[in-house]
């Protein structure tokens, strides 16, 4: 069986090319895969299910187009889009998937996170994903008005990026003892991962022998998607026309 991995669209109306990029990929490249897993990321924000503008309802159409061909659509969250919630997933025939989860495709093990779990150093961004994404801090955000959860986003977004002026370039990647940390305790060989927007496949040396990290990058003005096919994993970029 083949499998596609992508993640990082952080699809917005701002960005119309990447918009039809991704479906053009839908209809011609992931229609001829049997699966579609997507890391994390997928949407720049996510406000609430009970907040979908145009955009957000014209990719939910065309991601359901694709789930009703009898495909599986997986999403991970993202540290943009956790808070997409069942309403969507309903009416994209999406699966949910936790990070991490640990998946066995043509008897290969693999780790799929999204990332940001990985980058231990920036000790700030983690106590806020503690809590963030703490599932009755997530429940009662829900609740609140939507006025609210929409300043409280276009704050996030500021904070993101003010935070990413301070910090080197160390910080904002992965701890490489985290990553062995986590291939150990799941025993996988093979991880994949985005969020840090540095696509590249690394070695890592672990006690149950040496493994690989791919790592996909973020869609601008090229594409990024892993290949799963057979036994055969391979980084592949595409370009993203205007
Ligand atoms: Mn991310």
């Amino acid at each position: 069986m083949k499998a596609l991995f992508i993640s990082d669209l952080h699809l917005t109306p701002d960005c119309p090319a990447v918009a039809r990029a991704f479906c053009h990929y839908l209809c011609h490249r992931a229609i001829e895969a049997d699966a579609l897993y997507i890391l994390g990321d997928f949407f720049e924000y996510w406000v609430g299910d009970d907040a979908m503008d145009d955009f957000q309802f014209d990719i939910a159409r065309r991601l359901r187009q694709y789930t009703d061909t009898g495909r599986p659509l997986y999403l991970m969250p993202g540290n943009r889009d956790f808070g997409i919630g069942k309403a969507f997933l309903r009416q994209t025939g999406i699966t949910w998937l936790q990070d991490p989860t640990l998946v066995e495709i043509n008897q290969r093990k693999i780790l799929l996170l999204h990332g940001d779990s990985l980058c231990t150093r920036d000790r700030q961004y983690q106590r806020y994903r503690r809590f963030i994404r703490n599932p009755l801090v997530l429940s009662l955000l829900r609740l609140t008005p939507l006025s609210y959860r929409r300043q409280l986003g276009a704050s996030i977004r500021r904070n993101s990026r003010a935070a990413k002026v301070g910090k080197s370039l160390a910080i904002m990647d992965v701890t490489p003892s985290a990553v062995v940390q986590v291939m150990e305790k799941y025993r996988v060989d093979t991880l994949i991962h985005g969020h840090t927007h540095r696509p590249d496949i690394h070695d890592v040396v672990l006690k149950q022998g040496s493994g690989k990290r791919y790592v996909l990058g973020d869609w601008t003005d090229k594409g990024w998607e892993i290949e799963l096919n057979g036994s055969d994993i391979t980084l592949q970029q595409f370009p993203i026309s205007d």
